[in-house]
């Protein structure tokens, strides 16, 4: 049996491990660099230039209470949205590929900030479409906008800082570069950031001034366009990647961190204040339909029509062309997925609607072809959902069988063994050590979520705080599974054959996380594989993931650590159940661990 245990751990700990890392390496296999899809008509620019000022971090409640007189002016003259989501994680890289390509972070595969893409983020976006016409690209900020985009971008001048002084030096930046009057202009401001992780979070003052400092830059950049004569050929556009815990810390599904700033002014752009939910992948898009370019190939997303003020024949030619790549979109993914012959039928009704909505365009029907193209790039996503969840679910249930086969390995001769061995075991010391590995658990666990703790990456945001807690919750588990082995103490362990015993005791409990473990992991192996191969779950589903992983890197330590505590708290036994008689440990038991 000791065989079987040291096998399952050691297979249990691989795929934990294995588990993390493919979130930390994650590649997504099937991007969807398609070719470009021109307009089916020429359209005029809405003006000549855009400048995309993202705030690192910036919640836009905070901004609304801090005093941000140039941010104002924007929203004041323009349109400000009061229920902007970014995708999870929330993190800030996958903000900026989301907001430069109009992907999410499953489509873009950019999943956290420490990937290398060397200047290629692998898919269509808007910094490589205005590269194409021959226009200049500007970039001021941190290094990870080069690092996605650098092989499209013109000019640039990036540092990376710790201190609170970077948004000086980056705002006199992009003042010279707007003196070349580049076309797109990114500014990247990312003090309030750096202020939120090391200063306490949201809630904090240096947050807060931090975006004041922010607006203080962003002033200056209004000033400078003014200078250079092109104010008003300009789109603002003030943007943040994601919001901020008050406590501090991002990246999960908390309301506080997928709102994040959006507020835009510019040529055509109407005084609007948007209650309605736009999504972080609409904004590359709407770049491309203000200065009449083509749209990004790889957009999950679409543009925000409603904020300007344009023509049906604007509206309809941009809508084709997004129904044509959501089309192009769904029929890739159904080939690389080899379904492509399981939904012909849907395929060829879609290109027929397609063909049959340009004719319509062509004929000067702008509104009509305006809705069909509605229609038609609805039904494209749903097939492209159609076809993930599709092959999702082969894979899932693939993988079940795999699991049966493990539960077989494992499971099967376990209970083989102990039904064989019945008469022979304590079933005392049996019993006793399967309290002990629950007490272990449940004080972990109980711990845990009294303390406030749920699965989310934005607890991760501060990893001193992290360890600190886990010593905790790990400090409530020994606590528990002491306590219960000297209240089971008196009921198994006289002096004879006492250490043969503990031994077998501790075996037990072993035992029985490993049992715990492998029904854990195999769950987690059948809904998700236990590496990302190529599914990346989003939203609450990524909350749910990340609770996976964390449990399954848990469950490893935990392992470790039942079979020390049983080990060490069986061999004490004596001494707790003494202590336990005099009354010395009620009191600890009954009041747990006080919090940071
Ligand atoms: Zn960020």
């Amino acid at each position: 049996m000791a065989l079987i245990l040291v096998v399952v751990f050691g297979v249990s700990m691989s795929m934990a491990m294995a588990a993390f890392e493919s979130w930390a390496d994650y590649e997504q296999p099937y991007k969807p660099n398609l070719s470009p899809v021109p307009l089916l008509g020429a359209v005029t620019p809405l003006g000549n230039y855009v400048v995309v000022v993202v705030i690192d971090g910036a919640r836009p409640d905070i901004v609304e209470k801090a005093e941000t007189p140039n941010i104002d002016w924007i929203r004041e003259n323009g349109t400000w949205f009061n229920n902007a989501r970014c995708f999870t994680p929330s993190l800030s890289h996958p903000g900026y590929a989301s907001i430069g390509t109009g992907a999410r972070p499953s489509v873009t595969g950019v999943t956290n900030n420490w990937l290398e893409l060397n200047g290629d983020i692998g898919i269509d976006n808007i910094f490589k479409i205005v590269n194409e016409t021959n226009e200049t690209t500007a970039v001021a900020g941190s290094p990870g906008w080069m690092d996605l985009y650098g092989n499209w971008i013109s000019e640039n001048k990036t540092i990376e800082g710790e201190t609170l002084n970077m948004d000086r030096i980056i705002g006199e930046w992009a003042v010279t570069l707007i003196e070349h009057k580049p076309k797109l202009l990114l500014v990247h401001l990312y003090d309030a950031d750096t202020a939120g992780h090391g200063y306490g979070g949201a809630a904090s003052d240096e947050y807060k001034q931090q975006i004041e400092e922010a607006d203080e830059e962003i002033g200056r950049i209004i000033q400078a366009f003014n200078n250079s004569g092109i104010l008003e050929e300009t789109l603002f556009i003030v943007t943040s990647d994601h919001g901020f815990l008050d406590q501090g810390g991002h990246g999960g599904w908390e309301e506080d961190v997928l709102h994040f700033l959006l507020t835009m002014r510019g040529p055509h752009v109407k005084r609007l204040e948007v209650d309605g939910q736009i999504l972080q992948d609409q904004i590359a898009a709407t770049v491309s339909f203000f200065l009449g370019y083509r749209v990004p190939t790889g957009l999950t997303g679409g543009m925000l029509f409603d904020v300007f003020d344009v023509d049906e024949r604007r509206k309809a030619i941009y809508q084709i062309s997004l129904a044509q790549i959501k089309y192009n979109q769904s029929t890739w993914f159904a080939e690389q997925f080899d379904l492509k012959e399981k939904y012909e039928n849907n395929i060829s009704r879609l290109e027929e609607d397609l063909t049959n909505a340009q004719q319509v365009l062509s004929q000067g029907q702008y509104s009509e072809a305006l809705s069909l193209a509605e229609g038609i790039e609805e039904d494209c996503e749903n097939l492209i959902k159609t076809v993930w969840e599709k092959k999702h679910s082969m894979e899932v249930s693939s993988r079940l069988q795999a699991v049966s086969l493990i539960y077989v390995i494992t499971l099967v001769p376990s209970i083989v063994v102990i039904f064989i061995l019945r008469k022979r075991i304590n079933w005392r010391i049996f019993s006793a050590s399967i309290l002990c590995a629950i007490g272990y658990l449940l004080g972990f666990w109980v711990v845990f979520f009294a303390s406030g703790w749920y699965f989310s990456i934005s607890l991760w945001a501060s990893p001193e705080d992290f360890i600190n807690r886990m010593i905790l919750f790990v400090i409530a588990g020994l606590i528990a599974a002491g306590f219960t082995a000297g209240l089971t103490a008196k009921w198994i362990l006289n002096e004879k054959n006492r250490w043969g015993k503990i031994i077998l005791a501790t075996l037990l409990g072993l035992f029985l996380v490993v049992i715990l473990n492998t029904i854990y992991i195999s769950s987690h192996y059948v809904q998700w594989n236990y590496v990302l191969d190529w599914y990346f779950p989003e939203g609450r589903a990524w909350g749910d993931f990340f609770g996976s992983i964390f449990m399954l890197a848990q469950n490893f330590y935990l392992s470790i650590l039942s079979f020390i505590s049983i080990a060490v708290a069986l061999a004490t036994s004596k001494m707790i159940s003494k202590l336990s008689k005099a009354g010395a440990i009620s009191s600890v038991a009954k009041s747990p661990p006080s919090l940071p």
